[in-house]
């Protein structure tokens, strides 16, 4: 896992590592930006038969736009609605999502469905806040 930083979301990418440290030999890398657009964006590419693969997770630049309310399907067939409160809490969502994606193009996970890539968003947002809580104390 290769992880290229190009915000100020230390903690996220600190828990992205965390998650993933048991697959930290696999040829993925992970580009986090930032954009002009008011909505979480992301996607990934199949880069090669090495199973390399570029994960993107773009998050909203602005101030303003945060908190940042989630308001998604989840694999259980429910909506499930939860607010980024800021940078760092929308990147991990974002890169969870396409993570998910990814994982289960290796087999590694299963359910390739955005409804699936979403409770995985919700779920490590969710892990995400509790943890950077404890960190802080
Ligand atoms: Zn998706």
């Amino acid at each position: 896992m290769e992880y290229i930083n190009k915000t100020k979301c230390y903690d996220a990418i600190a828990f992205a590592e965390k998650k993933l440290r048991k697959h930290a030999s696999r040829n993925i890398r992970i580009i986090l930006s930032l954009s002009k657009a008011y909505d979480v964006t992301g996607g990934y590419t199949y880069l090669n038969s090495k199973d390399r693969y570029s994960i993107y997770a773009k998050i909203p630049k602005g101030k303003a736009i945060y908190p940042l309310g989630f308001n998604w399907e989840i694999a259980t067939g429910k909506r499930h609605i939860d607010i980024a409160y800021d940078k760092d809490e929308a990147a991990v969502w974002v890169m969870a999502h396409e993570v998910w994606h990814v994982f289960c193009e290796l087999k590694i996970w299963k359910g390739n469905y955005e409804t699936k890539a979403n409770k995985k968003g919700f779920d490590w947002m969710r892990q995400f806040k509790k943890w950077r809580k404890g960190r802080r104390r």
